[in-house]
């Protein structure tokens, strides 16, 4: 497939190319080039008047709660969704699996639709929980990243006296890994040293929450002395999850020992937990990216993300951001952090984009491309969303 003169984000950094064109062979990106020939045969599309974005990668989710939206608004972060005794927990535990299912499956829709052509998920339940999402997100084109997790939390006295982890719970976990893509660990509050360690021999992604609240900071230190981030750095992580109350030593230590962070401000905010100093931890050099957490709490929605996240960290910093760093968040920062060829247009990656309307109302004029695509764009502006070379939603 040859897309023809069309205007795109291209590569890591997202430089703005017109008037260019794309070639599509099988599931990927093949050149990328001013007046390409097309082949005998080739089918052609006419791309002016667009321009192609990579598709967002949203680097953090919990869809297995999409049945609970918006349920205990007034409760603490703690009380919603702690993996133990919140209330997301019970709902979990006491729902059908099918129910549970017939919500999710509406959350991936509701992602394509938004451009979303990547997500990467955080599942509970064990074993069952990755098999029932991998069941429902089968039959859609998204790209899924499951990281599954053993349904099983110690005790603070198990914590203090490093309790290793039980040799039935270790075959589990074997199981599920190897029914996913690689381990999302609740929290550091939950484990012993020892089953951090034992987790970070995880060969496939690893991946855990840290400093999401204030209160599981003070935790960290009172039961074990030590900051909850160096705790969760035992699992040896590519990434981790929040940092919104991390401390600057540990944010060197993240930019030196992960491979990023993924920040979920409209989650927090809604917890009435903080906002991520965005501009601290680039600054300390750690490459971001960004994910919408529990549908219970927030929307799957990227454009809002990007939105809220640049103007909320302008306002507190009274300082202006880059446009295209929000934007890098939600695309190829995330294909560099989960290491997958998503995220970016160009050679070889995955065929995942948005075709964006350029004369969409909201959006024209169009005189800086990042600026409104990161506010202004949103549903409404898509023509079509691709993944791996196919039209997954709209029309072109
Ligand atoms: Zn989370």
């Amino acid at each position: 497939m040859l897309l023809k003169n069309a205007s795109i984000l291209y590569g890591k950094e997202l430089q703005y190319i017109e008037n260019t064109d794309i070639r599509i062979s099988g599931k990927s990106f093949k050149k990328i080039k001013q007046n390409l020939a097309s082949s005998p045969g080739e089918e052609k599309l006419d791309c002016s008047g667009l321009v192609i974005i990579p598709g967002f990668v949203n680097a953090h989710t919990h869809i297995g709660d999409s049945i609970a939206k918006d349920i205990s608004l007034g409760s603490t972060a703690e009380a919603r969704i702690h993996p133990i005794h919140g209330i997301k927990s019970k709902i979990l535990k006491n729902t059908k699996p099918a129910q549970l299912a017939n919500f999710m499956k509406n959350s991936c829709l509701s992602m394509i639709k938004n451009g979303i052509t990547t997500f990467a998920d955080f599942r509970e339940g064990g074993l069952e929980g990755v098999l029932l999402l991998k069941k429902t997100i089968s039959t859609f084109p998204i790209r899924s990243i499951v990281l599954g997790r053993v349904e099983y939390y110690q005790k603070q006295k198990e914590i203090t006296q490093n309790t290793s982890l039980a040799k039935s719970k270790q075959t589990e976990l074997a199981a599920i890994l190897q029914n996913c893509d690689g381990i999302g660990v609740s929290g550091a509050n939950e484990y012993s040293d020892s089953v951090l360690k034992y987790y970070s021999g995880t060969k496939k992604i690893r991946a855990i929450h840290s400093a999401e609240t204030k209160q599981s900071c003070i935790t960290s230190k009172k039961m074990t002395g030590k900051s909850e981030t160096q705790r969760a750095l035992l699992l040896k992580p590519h990434l981790l999850v929040h940092m919104t109350h991390a401390s600057k030593k540990d944010l060197c230590l993240s930019a030196k020992k992960t491979r990023g962070i993924v920040v979920c401000p409209r989650a927090n905010a809604a917890l009435a937990e903080g906002i991520p100093d965005i501009e601290l931890m680039i600054k300390t050099g750690n490459t971001m990216a960004i994910g919408t957490d529990n549908v219970m709490i927030n929307s799957p929605d990227m454009f809002r993300e990007m939105d809220y996240l640049w103007k909320v960290s302008m306002a507190i910093h009274k300082k202006r951001i880059d446009a295209k760093q929000i934007l890098k968040m939600a695309t190829s920062n995330a294909g560099t952090i989960l290491n997958k060829k998503i995220g970016s247009i160009g050679e070889e990656y995955f065929a995942d984009c948005i075709f964006i309307d350029k004369h969409a109302i909201e959006l024209e004029p169009m005189h800086n491309p990042h600026a409104s695509i990161v506010h202004r764009a949103s549903e409404s502006a898509i023509k079509a969303v691709m993944i791996g070379g196919r039209i997954a939603h709209g029309k072109l």
